[in-house]
């Protein structure tokens, strides 16, 4: 028997910097195909997809924001970013044959179909993968944030966000060798502890509806596979 997934409707939270691949700078094609090519094989396992990308890649408002400029301005900024980054994830789907649609947050019609709900779950449950552009649509939040929104609006069983390391740990692995990685916390453990998961306005809309969370390395190739089908990797945050 083929696999059966654990989950039939994720939402992946895929950063900025995850389709940057090893530039300092942009969109790597090579790596944003490897995303595409993956999201392709758990999409055949019957699961549906929604994906939020970040735009830190690119331009990131509050770093902005530091130097002079704006913060809400600059945030608008960092939004279209990540309508830059959703059209190149849409593209590579497209290539692999998936049809893909990006929603935005808010309207840029010839660029992108404007989110609404009705929407965005006719995409899914037509088996199309639906991209949330431009986060939440509003400065001073964050593409964790909207992930967070889009998942408790879509009924997500669960959001995959993907990282650069294994999942939580109890300090940085990178400058702390006594670093040992969690493999199953709370959403009120995340907040008190100051976990670095995602920020505190995510994490609280999580926690108060319930949404687990999983932290999982994305540069192992395969791992987003392993997600779905509840394979134990990363850090589970959940209640
Ligand atoms: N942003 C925003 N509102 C949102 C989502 C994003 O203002 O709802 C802006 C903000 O300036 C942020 C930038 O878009 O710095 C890029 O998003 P984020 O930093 O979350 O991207 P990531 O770190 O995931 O690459």
């Amino acid at each position: 028997d083929d696999p059966k997934p654990k989950y039939n409707r994720i939402l992946l939270k895929l950063s900025g910097e995850a389709l940057m691949g090893p530039r300092d700078y942009g969109v790597d094609p090579d790596t944003v195909r490897g995303i595409a090519v993956q999201i392709k094989q758990v999409h055949e396992m019957g699961v549906q997809v929604a994906v939020v990308v970040g735009g830190g890649n690119i331009f990131r408002g509050v770093s902005v924001a530091a130097a002079g400029m704006v913060r809400a301005t600059a945030d608008y900024m960092g939004m279209l970013a990540t309508v830059m980054n959703s059209l190149s994830l849409q593209d590579a789907l497209e290539k692999q044959e998936l049809p893909a649609r990006v929603m935005s947050a808010f309207d840029m019609r010839q660029v992108a179909e404007t989110y609404t709900r009705p929407r965005a779950m006719h995409h899914l449950k037509s088996g199309r993968i639906v991209i949330f552009g431009a986060g939440t649509g509003n400065p001073f939040f964050t593409t964790d944030t909207a992930a967070a929104l889009r998942s408790v609006e879509i009924g997500a069983d669960i959001i995959m966000k993907a990282t650069k390391v294994d999942g939580i740990y109890t300090a940085d692995p990178v400058t702390d060798s006594t670093a040992r990685q969690i493999r199953h916390t709370t959403h009120m453990n995340v907040l008190e502890k100051q976990l670095k998961v995602m920020d505190a306005t995510a994490i609280s809309l999580c926690m108060d509806n319930k949404m687990p969370i999983l932290v999982f390395n994305l540069t192992e190739p395969g791992n987003i596979i392993k997600a779905v089908l509840g394979e134990e990797i990363g850090t589970l945050v959940e209640d």
